[in-house]
């Protein structure tokens, strides 16, 4: 079969991922993305309600809206993007990085931009029976629209800020909320634990959930039992969802099965120069997995990282092209974009 073989493929679809194709495209680089979620935006997807301020000349935006700005952006240019699929093996083969992924797939490429960030991102799951069927109906371990959960009885578990952050956003959207903790004292910001306890909410701490009691249909949470760490005894609550916060685990098996010499440092870091070349010639990193003594661990870093990356893959693809991109305000590659936003800004 012919294999089709990319400038730059990224592993990851964080905003240093998304950054990255973006630039690559403004490079002209035939990029790919390799994202082993479902869906875009890395880390962001854990704070989508949050709002957050300290991305230069961005007005306060939710964690959710800034990845639709980043996919928006990361698409003007087409770059092929594949989800579902985590990165799990790196080798070359006559000159090509062939990066394998769990699912079999091959992909080929000159080079390689590493915007893993942490690694894979795992919830720590509940592991009380037959919780991982009703994931499938209402068991969460991410709320992606707190509104799909309006005006029904939702039980939290967790005692951290993620954990307290959803009561707080719930409550007022909610019939009911009770956030269930296995100690008695929460670990959440005392702002937030305190506007918790004063609010709507109700809060059982020294309680694990110990047991899930099915609807008619067997197919979804209709009650939850809760046990009393201290006494043993039993309470039993009626619920619509039910959320589990507790915490995420990272997983970062790319670096372990790679015949390239790619090496992981503190578990998940890649040692990069400052302008984010690693170890291994072809192979640039950016954002979060990056480790270097002026790393800054923002998304403002992490585009920063993604920049430099891009221009170091052109110049590993093309020796004599120039070491970085021309600004986007004198960039021709927008004029014919530009002439309907013009329209709109200026009339
Ligand atoms: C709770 C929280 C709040 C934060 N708030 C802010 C804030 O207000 N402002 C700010 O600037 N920063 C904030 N940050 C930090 C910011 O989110 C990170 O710096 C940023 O997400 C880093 O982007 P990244 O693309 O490097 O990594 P990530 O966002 O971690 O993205 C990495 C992506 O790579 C994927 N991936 C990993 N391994 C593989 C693999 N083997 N194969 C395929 N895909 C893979 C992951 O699934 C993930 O989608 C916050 C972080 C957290 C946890």
């Amino acid at each position: 079969m012919q294999r089709e073989i990319y400038d730059v493929t990224i592993i990851g679809g964080g905003p240093a991922g998304l950054f990255s194709a973006f630039y690559s495209g403004l490079r002209e680089l035939k990029t790919k993305i390799i994202e082993s979620e479902p869906r875009l935006g890395g880390k962001l997807n854990v704070y989508t309600e949050k709002m957050v301020w300290d991305i230069g000349a961005l007005p306060p935006t939710p964690g959710g809206r800034v990845i639709d700005y980043l996919v928006e952006q990361a698409e003007v240019f087409n770059p092929t993007i594949v989800l579902s699929q985590k990165a799990i093996g790196i080798d070359k083969e006559e000159g090509v990085f062939v990066v394998t992924t769990e699912t079999g797939a091959k992909h080929y490429s000159k080079t390689l931009i590493m915007a893993s960030g942490w690694g894979v991102l795992l919830p720590n799951k509940i592991t009380v029976e037959d919780s991982e069927k009703y994931e499938a109906t209402n068991l969460h371990y991410l709320v992606k629209d707190p509104q799909a959960l309006s005006g029904k009885r939702v039980l939290v578990s967790g005692g951290g800020n993620s954990a307290v952050d959803w009561v707080n956003i719930l409550a007022p959207l909610t019939e009911e909320v009770t956030l269930v903790y296995r100690q008695a004292e929460l670990k959440a910001h005392e702002s937030q634990v305190s506007k918790l306890l004063a609010g709507q909410a109700s809060y059982k701490g020294n309680h694990t959930i110990t047991r899930f009691i099915a609807d008619s249909t067997g197919e979804r949470i209709a009650e939850v039992v809760l046990t009393d760490n201290l006494t043993g005894v039993e309470t039993i609550i009626a619920v619509d969802e039910v959320v589990i916060n507790h915490g995420y685990s990272e997983e970062g098996a790319i670096f372990d099965k790679n015949t390239v010499g790619l090496e992981k440092h503190d578990d998940f870091y890649v040692q990069t120069s400052f302008d984010n070349q690693s170890d291994v010639p072809g192979i640039f990193a950016a954002g979060d997995v990056v480790s270097h003594s002026g790393k800054l661990h923002l998304i403002a870093g992490a585009f920063h990282d993604a920049g430099n990356a891009v221009n170091q893959v052109k110049k590993y693809i093309e020796p004599e092209a120039h070491s970085h991109g021309r600004v986007s305000s004198h960039n021709h590659k927008f004029d014919e974009k530009n002439i309907p936003l013009k329209a709109q800004f200026f009339g």
